[in-house]
């Protein structure tokens, strides 16, 4: 016998007797009914037959005093908050509303094995092992949203770090009501439908189920004079202006999370999160590579080849890199610490890449220098790839 079929199946009404009746009366109901019903008074009676069987099955549990109190108490939180509590324990985002009969996978009432679903016991079986945990917890009024918004930073900063006004229309909390929806003066009043629980307990033949309250939309209390500013819902669409800091270092693409800076719950509960998207303008100058600054600067090939002393900008100031004789296009020099400053205290490094620009023309007697130079220096090495220009004609 499983859970189900205790749930499924009225054994007080199978046995036609009161939920509060006694053992002796349970025990005389049953022989009465098992007697007419027996199969040797009945032969050939399929009817008869399934009705011996019902009672007995309804007396193994009733006679039995350990299995009766299980089984109350599995039929009473059944039809209790404690369902819906649990179902809403798993966290959904706005408090969807719960809605039992998915659980049987089709229409109730067939009385036969419609409850196969996989769903329904592992629900069940997480009511009872629940044993008064976490999980028994009520819930309360639901958690306000999540908010998403998206802030542009100076490059400068995002590198350093900056506290900005961030304004967000958002549905707030109703300064009148406080956020509970009564008129001032007034107070919610519990429900009176579901008693506060924020769910009822329908009963259709031997079967019962649970549903959100509809009077008050599982929030178990509910509004009678509304406030007239929120119209009873506890939230008005507001201006808000708050300070964020944004942390030096903070790089284009990342997400903040401001706790409980979202929408207020509705009638008073938790609020959600402001999560704060950073896009970061680039800068006219400076790149960046996480910690890193990077900096392209232009120099001559007679700078790459006779070296010189580079003054180069940092964020907040200049430092000056040696470039020394012979060095290659493309080389990346280092300014240690000249990168970001991240809040350990740690700093990034600023990297300057040197770049060996071309003349697109030049003047007559940097032209005739430029061929003695030629006739001075080996031409450049690029025998192994003569041999492969010759292999192919
Ligand atoms: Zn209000
Ligand atoms: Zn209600």
């Amino acid at each position: 016998m499983s859970s189900k079929d205790w749930i499924e199946k009225d054994y007080y009404a199978a046995l036609g007797v009161p939920k509060t009746a006694g053992a002796d009366d349970i025990k005389k109901a049953y022989r009465k009914l098992a007697r007419e019903s027996h199969p040797d008074h009945n032969p050939g009676d399929p009817k008869a037959e399934e009705r011996f069987k019902t009672v007995s099955e309804a007396y193994a549990v009733l006679g039995d005093e350990a299995k009766r109190r299980e089984y109350d108490e599995m039929r009473s939180l059944f039809g209790s908050g404690a369902f819906r509590r649990n179902a809403r324990a798993g966290g959904q985002p706005g408090g969807v509303p719960f809605d039992v009969s998915d659980l049987f996978g089709g229409a109730p009432g067939g009385g036969d094995r419609r409850f196969g679903g996989a769903g329904f016991q592992d629900l069940f079986s997480s009511i009872f092992s629940g044993g008064g945990g976490g999980g028994g917890a009520p819930r309360g009024p639901a958690r306000g949203r999540d908010v998403e918004t998206e802030v542009s930073l100076d490059f400068d900063d995002a590198v350093r770090g900056v506290t900005l006004p961030l304004t967000l229309r958002a549905p707030g909390v109703c300064d009148t009501c406080h956020g509970n929806g009564a008129k001032p003066g007034t107070q919610p009043r519990t429900c009176p439908v579901c008693h506060g629980a924020g769910v009822n307990t329908r009963n259709q033949g031997s079967f019962s189920f649970s549903e959100p309250c509809r009077n008050c939309q599982g929030v178990g209390t509910v509004v009678e004079e509304k406030c007239p500013e929120c119209q009873g819902t506890g939230g008005v669409t507001k201006t808000r202006t708050m300070n964020v800091r944004f942390p030096a270092g903070v790089a284009d693409g990342q997400r903040i999370r401001l706790a409980g800076r979202g929408e207020p719950g509705e009638r008073g509960g938790p609020a959600g999160d402001l999560f704060v998207q950073v896009k970061v303008r680039p800068d006219e100058l400076f790149g960046r590579s996480g910690d890193d600054l990077t900096l392209t600067v232009p120099i001559t090939f007679a700078e790459a080849v006779l070296g010189i002393d580079l003054r180069v900008p940092t964020l907040d100031g200049a430092v000056t890199l040696r470039v020394p004789p012979g060095t290659p296009s493309g080389r990346i020099l280092r300014a240690r610490g000249k990168g970001v400053v991240r809040r350990d205290g740690q700093a990034g490094d600023l990297l300057v890449t040197l770049d060996v620009v071309v003349p697109a023309t030049v003047s007559e007697q940097a032209r005739a220098a430029l061929e003695t130079f030629a006739g001075q220096t080996p031409p450049a090495a690029r025998e192994h790839l003569d041999a492969r220009v010759r292999r192919v004609g």
